[in-house]
Protein backbone atom coordinates (compact mmCIF):
# COMPACT_ATOMS: atom_id res chain seq x y z
CA UNK A 1 0.00 0.00 0.00
CA UNK A 2 1.82 3.19 -0.96
CA UNK A 3 0.79 6.16 1.04
CA UNK A 4 2.34 9.21 -1.01
CA UNK A 5 2.03 10.53 -4.27
CA UNK A 6 5.51 11.48 -6.32
CA UNK A 7 5.84 13.36 -9.36
CA UNK A 8 7.80 15.82 -11.20
CA UNK A 9 6.76 19.44 -12.83
CA UNK A 10 8.94 21.48 -14.16
CA UNK A 11 12.05 20.74 -11.70
CA UNK A 12 9.96 20.94 -8.66
CA UNK A 13 8.89 17.52 -6.64
CA UNK A 14 5.50 17.36 -5.25
CA UNK A 15 5.81 15.19 -2.57
CA UNK A 16 1.83 14.51 -1.77
CA UNK A 17 0.74 12.38 1.51
CA UNK A 18 -2.51 10.64 0.14
CA UNK A 19 -4.03 9.59 3.31
CA UNK A 20 -7.10 11.74 3.70
CA UNK A 21 -9.65 9.49 4.93
CA UNK A 22 -7.39 9.46 7.74
CA UNK A 23 -6.31 12.95 8.44
CA UNK A 24 -3.05 12.14 6.97
CA UNK A 25 -2.09 10.35 10.09
CA UNK A 26 1.67 9.39 10.03
CA UNK A 27 1.90 5.73 10.38
CA UNK A 28 5.54 3.96 10.03
CA UNK A 29 5.21 2.78 7.00
CA UNK A 30 4.48 6.47 5.89
CA UNK A 31 7.10 7.98 7.21
CA UNK A 32 9.21 5.24 5.86
CA UNK A 33 8.19 6.07 2.18
CA UNK A 34 7.80 9.74 2.64
CA UNK A 35 11.66 9.67 3.47
CA UNK A 36 12.30 7.41 0.75
CA UNK A 37 10.80 9.88 -1.61
CA UNK A 38 12.45 13.10 -0.48
CA UNK A 39 15.88 10.74 -0.94
CA UNK A 40 14.52 10.28 -4.29
CA UNK A 41 13.91 14.08 -5.11
CA UNK A 42 17.83 14.77 -3.46
CA UNK A 43 19.19 11.97 -5.95
CA UNK A 44 17.37 13.38 -9.17
CA UNK A 45 19.22 15.83 -10.59
CA UNK A 46 16.21 17.79 -12.71
CA UNK A 47 14.79 18.01 -9.18
CA UNK A 48 15.64 21.46 -7.61
CA UNK A 49 12.47 22.17 -5.35
CA UNK A 50 10.94 20.11 -3.02
CA UNK A 51 7.30 20.20 -1.99
CA UNK A 52 5.58 18.39 0.78
CA UNK A 53 1.71 18.55 0.38
CA UNK A 54 -0.75 16.50 1.70
CA UNK A 55 -4.37 15.85 0.19
CA UNK A 56 -7.76 16.23 1.56
CA UNK A 57 -8.95 19.01 4.04
CA UNK A 58 -6.25 18.86 6.95
CA UNK A 59 -2.31 18.94 6.42
CA UNK A 60 -1.84 15.94 9.21
CA UNK A 61 -3.25 15.19 12.59
CA UNK A 62 -0.08 13.90 13.79
CA UNK A 63 1.40 10.44 14.74
CA UNK A 64 -0.90 7.57 13.94
CA UNK A 65 -1.58 6.38 17.35
CA UNK A 66 -5.17 5.04 17.39
CA UNK A 67 -4.92 1.99 20.11
CA UNK A 68 -5.65 -0.24 17.12
CA UNK A 69 -2.33 0.75 15.26
CA UNK A 70 -0.77 0.17 18.66
CA UNK A 71 -1.40 -3.02 18.70
CA UNK A 72 0.33 -3.95 15.33
CA UNK A 73 3.93 -3.53 14.77
CA UNK A 74 6.45 -2.03 15.07
CA UNK A 75 4.79 -1.14 18.51
CA UNK A 76 3.53 -4.56 19.15
CA UNK A 77 6.79 -6.18 20.08
CA UNK A 78 8.34 -3.09 21.64
CA UNK A 79 5.66 -2.94 23.87
CA UNK A 80 5.51 -7.13 24.34
CA UNK A 81 9.06 -6.67 25.03
CA UNK A 82 8.96 -4.02 27.52
CA UNK A 83 9.85 -6.09 30.10
CA UNK A 84 13.26 -7.47 29.01
CA UNK A 85 14.43 -3.72 27.04
CA UNK A 86 12.70 -1.34 28.93
CA UNK A 87 11.48 1.46 26.78
CA UNK A 88 14.74 1.22 24.77
CA UNK A 89 13.93 -0.43 21.61
CA UNK A 90 11.01 2.71 21.39
CA UNK A 91 13.31 5.17 22.19
CA UNK A 92 15.69 3.99 19.24
CA UNK A 93 12.62 3.77 16.46
CA UNK A 94 11.70 7.19 17.50
CA UNK A 95 14.95 8.29 17.08
CA UNK A 96 15.15 7.09 13.53
CA UNK A 97 11.78 7.48 12.74
CA UNK A 98 10.59 10.39 14.75
CA UNK A 99 12.91 12.84 15.95
CA UNK A 100 15.60 11.42 13.24
CA UNK A 101 13.44 11.66 10.08
CA UNK A 102 12.77 15.42 10.84
CA UNK A 103 16.05 16.38 11.79
CA UNK A 104 17.45 14.88 8.40
CA UNK A 105 14.42 17.00 6.65
CA UNK A 106 15.95 19.95 8.01
CA UNK A 107 19.34 19.42 6.17
CA UNK A 108 17.92 18.13 2.62
CA UNK A 109 20.08 20.00 0.35
CA UNK A 110 17.47 21.22 -1.75
CA UNK A 111 14.94 23.96 -1.13
CA UNK A 112 11.67 22.16 0.91
CA UNK A 113 8.45 23.61 0.66
CA UNK A 114 5.34 23.28 2.83
CA UNK A 115 1.89 23.31 1.61
CA UNK A 116 -0.66 23.63 4.56
CA UNK A 117 -4.29 23.84 4.94
CA UNK A 118 -6.56 22.91 7.63
CA UNK A 119 -5.07 21.15 11.10
CA UNK A 120 -1.81 20.77 11.67
CA UNK A 121 -1.72 18.97 14.59
CA UNK A 122 1.41 17.47 17.06
CA UNK A 123 3.62 15.47 14.34
CA UNK A 124 1.73 17.72 11.30
CA UNK A 125 4.60 19.97 12.94
CA UNK A 126 7.50 17.79 12.85
CA UNK A 127 6.29 17.69 8.72
CA UNK A 128 6.03 21.58 8.09
CA UNK A 129 8.67 22.53 10.87
CA UNK A 130 11.66 21.06 9.03
CA UNK A 131 11.16 22.66 5.57
CA UNK A 132 12.69 25.83 4.77
CA UNK A 133 9.27 27.69 3.76
CA UNK A 134 6.26 27.45 4.35
CA UNK A 135 2.91 28.50 2.35
CA UNK A 136 0.21 28.42 4.74
CA UNK A 137 -3.75 28.21 2.88
CA UNK A 138 -6.01 30.93 5.29
CA UNK A 139 -8.01 27.73 7.01
CA UNK A 140 -4.54 26.55 8.28
CA UNK A 141 -4.19 25.84 12.35
CA UNK A 142 -1.31 24.37 14.52
CA UNK A 143 -1.32 23.05 17.43
CA UNK A 144 0.86 20.80 19.72
CA UNK A 145 -1.42 18.85 22.03
CA UNK A 146 1.21 16.10 23.64
CA UNK A 147 1.15 17.92 27.20
CA UNK A 148 -2.09 16.05 27.70
CA UNK A 149 -0.26 13.04 27.13
CA UNK A 150 1.97 13.68 29.91
CA UNK A 151 5.05 14.64 27.71
CA UNK A 152 6.27 18.31 27.33
CA UNK A 153 6.11 18.41 23.82
CA UNK A 154 6.37 16.35 20.12
CA UNK A 155 9.75 14.73 19.25
CA UNK A 156 11.13 17.28 17.08
CA UNK A 157 10.66 20.45 19.62
CA UNK A 158 10.59 23.28 17.04
CA UNK A 159 8.23 25.40 19.36
CA UNK A 160 10.66 28.25 20.97
CA UNK A 161 12.82 28.64 17.33
CA UNK A 162 9.63 28.77 15.32
CA UNK A 163 7.47 31.07 18.02
CA UNK A 164 9.44 32.55 20.44
CA UNK A 165 10.11 31.54 24.26
CA UNK A 166 7.16 33.10 25.44
CA UNK A 167 4.79 32.07 22.70
CA UNK A 168 5.96 28.62 22.67
CA UNK A 169 5.53 28.24 26.65
CA UNK A 170 2.11 29.66 26.15
CA UNK A 171 0.85 26.83 23.41
CA UNK A 172 2.77 24.55 25.42
CA UNK A 173 0.71 25.05 28.45
CA UNK A 174 -2.14 25.41 26.99
CA UNK A 175 -2.21 23.02 24.18
CA UNK A 176 -4.22 25.90 22.57
CA UNK A 177 -4.60 25.87 18.47
CA UNK A 178 -2.52 29.07 16.66
CA UNK A 179 -4.14 30.06 13.34
CA UNK A 180 -2.58 31.24 10.12
CA UNK A 181 -2.63 34.66 10.95
CA UNK A 182 -0.55 34.63 13.60
CA UNK A 183 1.62 32.40 12.66
CA UNK A 184 2.57 34.51 10.10
CA UNK A 185 2.67 37.32 12.23
CA UNK A 186 5.60 35.32 14.36
CA UNK A 187 7.29 34.07 11.49
CA UNK A 188 6.83 30.52 11.16
CA UNK A 189 4.29 30.49 8.25
CA UNK A 190 6.01 32.96 4.78
CA UNK A 191 2.81 33.29 2.83
CA UNK A 192 -1.17 32.96 3.65
CA UNK A 193 -2.94 32.44 0.62
CA UNK A 194 -6.85 31.47 0.46
CA UNK A 195 -7.44 28.19 0.53
CA UNK A 196 -8.43 27.58 -3.33
CA UNK A 197 -5.20 29.04 -4.17
CA UNK A 198 -2.52 27.24 -2.21
CA UNK A 199 -1.38 24.60 -4.48
CA UNK A 200 -0.85 27.34 -7.52
CA UNK A 201 0.69 30.05 -5.28
CA UNK A 202 2.96 27.44 -3.59
CA UNK A 203 3.80 25.92 -7.05
CA UNK A 204 4.38 28.97 -8.23
CA UNK A 205 6.79 29.73 -5.18
CA UNK A 206 8.61 26.90 -5.99
CA UNK A 207 9.10 27.60 -9.95
CA UNK A 208 10.39 31.25 -8.82
CA UNK A 209 13.11 28.96 -6.44
CA UNK A 210 13.64 26.68 -9.32
CA UNK A 211 14.87 29.09 -11.12
CA UNK A 212 17.83 29.88 -9.24
CA UNK A 213 21.74 28.46 -9.41
CA UNK A 214 20.56 25.06 -7.45
CA UNK A 215 24.27 25.06 -6.45
CA UNK A 216 23.81 28.37 -4.53
CA UNK A 217 20.77 27.38 -3.11
CA UNK A 218 22.40 24.60 -1.27
CA UNK A 219 25.19 26.97 0.50
CA UNK A 220 22.52 29.88 1.01
CA UNK A 221 20.52 26.70 3.39
CA UNK A 222 23.63 25.74 4.66
CA UNK A 223 24.32 28.83 5.97
CA UNK A 224 21.31 29.78 7.30
CA UNK A 225 20.50 25.98 9.25
CA UNK A 226 24.08 26.16 10.59
CA UNK A 227 23.80 30.05 11.96
CA UNK A 228 20.17 28.31 13.87
CA UNK A 229 23.00 25.54 14.78
CA UNK A 230 25.82 28.04 16.07
CA UNK A 231 22.64 29.32 18.41
CA UNK A 232 22.03 25.88 19.60
CA UNK A 233 19.24 24.65 17.97
CA UNK A 234 20.61 20.90 17.29
CA UNK A 235 21.91 20.33 20.74
CA UNK A 236 18.52 22.25 22.06
CA UNK A 237 16.78 19.73 20.33
CA UNK A 238 18.78 16.62 21.34
CA UNK A 239 17.88 17.95 25.25
CA UNK A 240 14.43 18.02 24.33
CA UNK A 241 13.81 14.72 22.59
CA UNK A 242 15.43 12.83 25.50
CA UNK A 243 13.03 15.17 28.03
CA UNK A 244 10.42 13.74 25.73
CA UNK A 245 11.53 10.11 25.82
CA UNK A 246 11.54 10.42 29.60
CA UNK A 247 8.02 11.64 29.65
CA UNK A 248 6.97 8.13 27.87
CA UNK A 249 9.04 6.18 30.46
CA UNK A 250 7.18 8.24 33.33
CA UNK A 251 3.65 7.20 31.79
CA UNK A 252 5.12 3.51 31.24
CA UNK A 253 6.12 3.46 34.23
CA UNK A 254 3.12 5.03 36.26
CA UNK A 255 0.04 3.70 33.91
CA UNK A 256 1.57 0.75 32.32
CA UNK A 257 1.69 2.16 28.62
CA UNK A 258 3.20 4.13 26.55
CA UNK A 259 0.89 7.41 27.29
CA UNK A 260 -1.44 7.83 29.89
CA UNK A 261 -5.31 7.12 29.69
CA UNK A 262 -6.13 10.46 27.65
CA UNK A 263 -4.34 8.82 24.38
CA UNK A 264 -7.52 6.89 22.81
CA UNK A 265 -9.29 10.36 23.29
CA UNK A 266 -6.44 12.26 21.85
CA UNK A 267 -6.15 10.30 18.93
CA UNK A 268 -9.67 10.20 18.09
CA UNK A 269 -9.43 14.04 18.33
CA UNK A 270 -6.46 14.65 16.00
CA UNK A 271 -8.41 12.30 13.17
CA UNK A 272 -11.35 14.94 13.85
CA UNK A 273 -8.59 17.55 13.49
CA UNK A 274 -10.38 19.31 16.34
ZN1 LIG B 1 7.34 9.95 21.41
Amino acid sequence: MSYIVYEVRDRVALVTINRPDAGNAQNAALLEELDGRFSQAVSDEDVRVIVLRTEGKHFSTGHDIAPAVLEQEPWKSMFDDVSQTGLLRMYDWESQHYFGYSRRWRDIPKPTIASVQGACVAAGLMLCWPMDLIVAADDARFCDPVARMGIGGVEYQGHAWEWGARKAKEMLFTAGWMGAEEAHRLGMVNRIVPRAELDEATFALASQIAQMPPHAMRMAKRAVNATLDAQGMHSALDFAFQTHSLGHANAWATHGQVTTAGLAEMAQANRKGE
